[in-house]
C-alpha cells in the first residue's frame, strides 16, 4: 500500500477505484507513409469510433446533465461530419504521404488559426470546438484513451492534477465518491465545491497522478488529508469503521437542525451558508442554515459559451429568495478571475491573475456585463429578503462607483414602471487588506461586510491560495489576521453595521471560538459544517470566548493560538 499525504479539504471517507482524468499523451512523429490509401482508412476508423463515442458522450449527458451540457456535445459531431475539414485531410494524407496524426494535426491547426482571428464570437468558439474534436480522434489514431467524466458510470474517485469549478460542477454525484488533486489548497475552488456538494476531498497531494492508476483501489480520508492506494484488506476494514462512526457524529449534528445557534450563555448569532447555484438551497434547508450569506454567482457563468441574459439570472435570483423564504440571501456580484476563467470572456493571460483584472475591477470596466447582472438582481428583490455585495472592493471610490451603477440601474427599472424593493442593504467584501485597515472609513458608508477569508489570508501572506508549497501560509489563527479581522467587526459595530464572515475560516472549529469573542454576528459556511458549527457555539460561553479573543490578539504566533484555543474550548 502506498499512501500520500495532502490537504483534507472535505470531510468523510470515500473507497472506490480510482478515475483519472488526466489528459494523455498525444505526442507523436511526424511520419512519411506508403500506403496513402490504408492510412486513409486507419483516419476513417478512427473517425467512426470518435464519432460514436461523442454520441454517446452527448446522450448520456443529455440524461445526466441536461440539454444545454449536451450542446457542447453536438456542436463537435457537426464538426466531425463536416467534409470541409475532413477532405482536406484525407487529401493531405494522399498528396502528400502524410501520416494520418500530422495531416489530422496540421489541417486543424490551421482551421484553428484562422477561426481564432475572426472577429466572430460564434466562430471563435468553434475553433475551441475543432481543438477538441482533433483531441478525440488523435487519441483514437494514437489507442489511448481520453478521459470521459460523463461517461462515468460505477461508484470511482477522481484522480486530477486540479479540477476546474466547471471540472467539479459536472461530477456526477452519484458515482463520484471522492476525489483527490495533485494541487490546490483548502480555500482553492474545487475544495469548496467537494464541501458543498458533500465530496470527501484530499487536495494538494503532488503525487495522486503519478502514483494512483485507473482501476487501483483508493481510499481518500477526507478528514485527515491522507489518501491509500491499494490499501490492504484490513485497512479497508478500518476505514469502513471510521466511515460509519463518521455517519454516526452525522445523524447526532443532524438533530440540531431546527435549533437556533445560542452559545452557552444565551447570544445569538447567526448561521448562513454559502451557495453556488440555486440547486444548492437543497443542502441549505437540510441543515437548517439561518440564511444565505454568499451566493457565488459567478457559476451562472461558468459551464456554457455565452454570458448569462438578464432573465436567466433574474430566474435564478428569484427561485434562490423564494427558496429562501424571507430569509436574509447575500448575493455577490460576478467575481470572475483568478482560478475562475470565462473562455468566452477573452481576457489576456495576466502573470498574477489573482492580482489582476477580476470581481468588481472587471465590472466597473465591463458593464454591460454589470448593469445586466444588477438589473437582474434588482427586479429579483421583490421575491425575498436581498443583500448584495461587491466582491474585492480595495478603495472607497471603488464601492461608490458600484453603488453607482447599482442606483443608476435602479433609476431605469423604476422610469419603466418596474418594482425595486427599498430594503436591499448594499454590502461589501472585506478580502483585500487596504479594506480591512480602512474598514472605519467604508463602515460610514455600507449597510455590512462579509470578511472574505479565503482572499485576505492569501493577499495579507503574499500566499497563493492555489500553490501548496506556500500552503502553510494559509493561517487564519494568525495574530495578524486575528487583529485584521477584530478591526473590521469593531469599525462596523462603532457605525452599528453588522459583519458577516463567509471565507472558509467562518466554518473552521479552532476558529470559531475566538470569533465568537471578536463579536462576529454572522458565520457563513459551506451548508454541511453549519450543523457542526452549531452544536459547537450551543457549547461555547460568549463572555469567556471574549476573553480568549482578547488574549489570543495579543499572541505571537498561530501555534500559540491554537493551544490557547484547545486549552478553553472542548470540541
Ligand atoms: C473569500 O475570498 O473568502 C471568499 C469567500 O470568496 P472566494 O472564495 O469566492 O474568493
Ligand atoms: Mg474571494
Amino acid at each position: 500500500m502506498t499512501s500520500l499525504l495532502g490537504i483534507a479539504a472535505s470531510n468523510g471517507i470515500a473507497i472506490a477505484k480510482a478515475y483519472r482524468l488526466v489528459e494523455p499523451d498525444l505526442s507523436f512523429e511526424k511520419k512519411m507513409i506508403e500506403n496513402p490509401a490504408a492510412e486513409i482508412e486507419r483516419f476513417r476508423q478512427a473517425m467512426a469510433k470518435a464519432k460514436s463515442e461523442l454520441e454517446t458522450i452527448r446522450d448520456r449527458a443529455k440524461v445526466e446533465l441536461g440539454e444545454d451540457k449536451a450542446a457542447i456535445f453536438e456542436a463537435h459531431l457537426l464538426v466531425l461530419n463536416d467534409p470541409e475539414l475532413n477532405s482536406p485531410i484525407e487529401d493531405k494524407i494522399q498528396s502528400e504521404k502524410l501520416n494520418a496524426e500530422s495531416a489530422l494535426k496540421e489541417t486543424a491547426d490551421m482551421f484553428v488559426a484562422m477561426f481564432e482571428q475572426m472577429d466572430n464570437e460564434y466562430m471563435k468558439e468553434r475553433a475551441a470546438d475543432i481543438r477538441d474534436v482533433t483531441k478525440r480522434v488523435l487519441s483514437h489514431l494514437l489507442g489511448v484513451q481520453l478521459p470521459n467524466p460523463s461517461m462515468i458510470a460505477e461508484e470511482v474517485v477522481i484522480v486530477a492534477e486540479d479540477l476546474t469549478p466547471s471540472d467539479t460542477a459536472q461530477l456526477n454525484r452519484q458515482f463520484v465518491k471522492g476525489f483527490t488533486t495533485n494541487i490546490g489548497g483548502r480555500t482553492s475552488h474545487s475544495a469548496i465545491m467537494a464541501r458543498s456538494l458533500e465530496i470527501p476531498a484530499v487536495v494538494g497531494t503532488k503525487l495522486a497522478t503519478n502514483e494512483i492508476n485507473n482501476g487501483d483501489l483508493v481510499i481518500v480520508d477526507g478528514l485527515k488529508g491522507e489518501v491509500h492506494i491499494n490499501p490492504t484488506q484490513e485497512v479497508i476494514e478500518q476505514y469502513r469503521k471510521v466511515a460509519a462512526d463518521y455517519e454516526l457524529q452525522k445523524a447526532e449534528w443532524a438533530k440540531l437542525v431546527n435549533e437556533q445557534t445560542i452559545s452557552a450563555d444565551g447570544q445569538h448569532v447567526e448561521l448562513a451558508a454559502n451557495i453556488g447555484t440555486p440547486n444548492d438551497l437543497k443542502g441549505v434547508t437540510a441543515n437548517g442554515a439561518e440564511g444565505v450569506g454568499l451566493y457565488r454567482t459567478e457559476f451562472l457563468y461558468m459551464g456554457r459559451d455565452q454570458l448569462p441574459t438578464e432573465e436567466e439570472q433574474f430566474e435564478a435570483y428569484k427561485a434562490v429568495l423564494e427558496g429562501m423564504n424571507g430569509k436574509p440571501v447575500v448575493v455577490r456580484t460576478l467575481d470572475i478571475g483568478g482560478d475562475k476563467e470565462l473562455p468566452y470572456l477573452e481576457l489576456p493571460k495576466e502573470m498574477n491573475p489573482f492580482l489582476g483584472f477580476r470581481a468588481i475591477r472587471l465590472c466597473l470596466e465591463e458593464q454591460n456585463i454589470f448593469r445586466t447582472q444588477l438589473r437582474a438582481l434588482l427586479r429579483a428583490s421583490n421575491y425575498g429578503n436581498l443583500k448584495i455585495m461587491f466582491p474585492m472592493i480595495a478603495t472607497l471610490d471603488e464601492f461608490r462607483s458600484a453603488k453607482s451603477i447599482l442606483e443608476d440601474e435602479k433609476q431605469k427599472l423604476l422610469t419603466e414602471g418596474q418594482k425595486v424593493s427599498e430594503k436591499i442593504e448594499l454590502g461589501i467584501m472585506v478580502e483585500i487588506p487596504s479594506t480591512a485597515v480602512l474598514a472605519d472609513q467604508f463602515a460610514k458608508e455600507v449597510d455590512f461586510f462579509s470578511i472574505g477569508t479565503n482572499d485576505l489570508i492569501q493577499y495579507t501572506m503574499a500566499a497563493d491560495r492555489m500553490n501548496q508549497r506556500v500552503s502553510y501560509l494559509y493561517q487564519p489563527y494568525s495574530p495578524s489576521i486575528l487583529r485584521l479581522v477584530k478591526m473590521v467587526i469593531d469599525a462596523a459595530h462603532a457605525e452599528r453595521k453588522w459583519v458577516g464572515m463567509c471565507g472558509e475560516m467562518a466554518g473552521d472549529e479552532t476558529a470559531i471560538p475566538i470569533l465568537l469573542g471578536l463579536g462576529l454576528d454572522e458565520f457563513s459556511m459551506s451548508a454541511t459544517s453549519i450543523l457542526k458549527a452549531r452544536s459547537l457555539i450551543r457549547k461555547l460561553n460568549k463572555s469567556e470566548m471574549e476573553k480568549l479573543a482578547n488574549e489570543v490578539i495579543n499572541m505571537q504566533t498561530t501555534s500559540q493560538v491554537i493551544d490557547a484555543v484547545n486549552n478553553v474550548v472542548s470540541k
